[in-house]
């Protein structure tokens, strides 16, 4: 099947529009909210059970998750896509956009009826994860009478459909290769780390030297300090490095000897494209508390890791250990049975490192975070999120989060979810503050 076959087929899935709303196979109740809440940690006591238990709003797409064994109605648009890519040799499924809307939380006893409908498929597309087509539903959830129904949420949905094992390898940065730290070069280190570029100085003669050294090649003093220097200078030579693998580098990389303005050579990656006699300017890109590398781009350029170092947040960062229960009891408390998220064998066999965090537990947890810090009666309007690096076992997930906009009632809130392959989560949420 080649991509014409398949966009004639999305095309007839396409032009059925909206499917016949199909009940969740369990109204809302008690004891799901209770294991979605113990899940994700979420204390608020709205989801406590009782007579004014209320669920999540963050729940909205459980209610209507199919099972462990589903029996899939015929006519769903998301799974009729699934099985035409899956004949095409698309067979692993990744959530990377979820853009919720909530009209109201809903009730213990309510049911959830969900209809969806195709929006597009795009591809085939060469991602990170592999070769593959992004997949984008439109749902609506409505309770009440069918007659009369009420729409309570709504989600844009994306996942991207892919061939396992056609992705470039995944790149842990903890990996990158230590710097020797001596007597001689620890100031350059505590320098990077400050995110200054320090050069070693005779403090006899005033010689700038690179890379640094017990001794003056000029004068011979052992008198050493150092100034820092402006971070500005030109290409004088490159390599581009295709093989072999450097421990936590993505291949190709680029190295090159930048002349300093100073009028000292060192070497050090560049970002992207470079020609000889460019200009670069250096930035910092923090692997760890241990590591900051000076790297270099070309004045103006966005690095392509932000130094977290600079991070600011008017939400006090949150940092969640991964431990591989909170994987999987996040996945069963959001109803989803997904084998990349409690089998690392089958997560390793669809070309992933490990098992895996899934879309819905990410949105709970972004929720659970603002919803801590706001408080348990802050209303949550909308959730628009969009994921990247994964966020494995054994690695931390490092929430900040920042109020952009306030007005008639409305607060807006970036929040950012990194671990330590990057960004896991990029979220905008519209809430009411109590
Ligand atoms: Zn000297």
């Amino acid at each position: 099947m080649n991509d014409e076959d398949i966009q004639k087929r999305v095309e007839e899935i396409k032009a059925r529009g909206y499917s016949p709303a199909r009940e969740g196979r369990d109204p809302v109740n008690e004891p799901m909210i209770r294991h979605w809440a113990e899940a994700i940690g979420d204390a608020n006591p709205r989801w406590q059970p009782g007579p004014d238990c209320e669920a999540p709003p963050a729940m909205a797409q459980v209610w209507t998750m199919p099972g462990l064994n589903p029996d899939r109605p015929p006519g769903e648009p998301l799974w009729d896509t699934m099985v035409v890519l899956d004949e095409a040799g698309y067979t692993s499924v990744l959530g990377t956009n979820c853009d919720q809307t909530y009209a109201r939380t809903l009730r213990p006893g309510e049911l959830v009826r969900i209809s969806s409908r195709l929006e597009d498929v795009v591809g085939p597309k060469h991602t990170a994860v592999g070769e593959g087509y992004f997949v984008t539903t439109r749902n609506t959830w409505t309770v009440g009478p069918e007659e009369a129904p009420e729409e309570v949420a709504s989600m844009m949905f994306r996942v991207l459909k892919f061939k396992p094992g056609t992705g470039r390898p995944t790149v842990d940065r903890s990996k990158t290769v230590r710097p020797l730290v001596n007597r001689d070069s620890a100031y350059f280190w505590e320098g990077t780390a400050k995110g200054e570029l320090r050069i070693q100085k005779c403090n006899k003669c005033g010689m700038l030297r690179h890379p640094p050294g017990p001794v003056c090649p000029s004068c011979h003093a052992m008198d050493r300090g150092y100034v820092t220097a402006s971070g500005r200078g030109r290409v004088h030579s490159f390599l581009v490095h295709h093989a072999p693998i450097v421990p936590g580098k993505q291949l190709p990389l680029t190295l090159a000897l930048v002349e300093l303005d100073e009028g000292v050579r060192l070497v050090g990656e560049v970002d992207g494209d470079v020609a000889i006699g460019e200009e670069v300017e250096v930035w910092f890109d923090r692997i760890d508390d241990d590591l900051t590398l000076a790297q270099w781009r070309r004045p103006g350029d966005e690095p392509k890791a932000a130094a977290e170092s600079e991070e600011s947040s008017d939400i006090p960062v949150w940092e969640l250990p991964i431990a591989p229960t909170l994987v999987v009891s996040t996945a069963l408390g959001t109803r989803d049975f997904q084998d990349v998220h409690h089998d690392r064998d089958l997560a390793m066999g669809h070309g992933s490192k490990d098992i895996f965090l899934n879309i819905l537990s990410t949105t709970g947890l972004v929720h659970r975070y603002v919803t801590d810090w706001a408080g348990p009666q802050t209303q949550v309007l909308s959730c628009a999120l969009c994921l990247g690096a994964p966020a494995h076992p054994y690695d931390t997930l490092r929430f900040t989060g920042d109020v952009v906009s306030a007005s008639d009632g409305v607060t807006t809130i970036d929040v950012t979810g990194r671990v330590s392959l990057g960004t896991h989560v990029n979220a905008r949420l519209e809430v009411r503050l109590p």
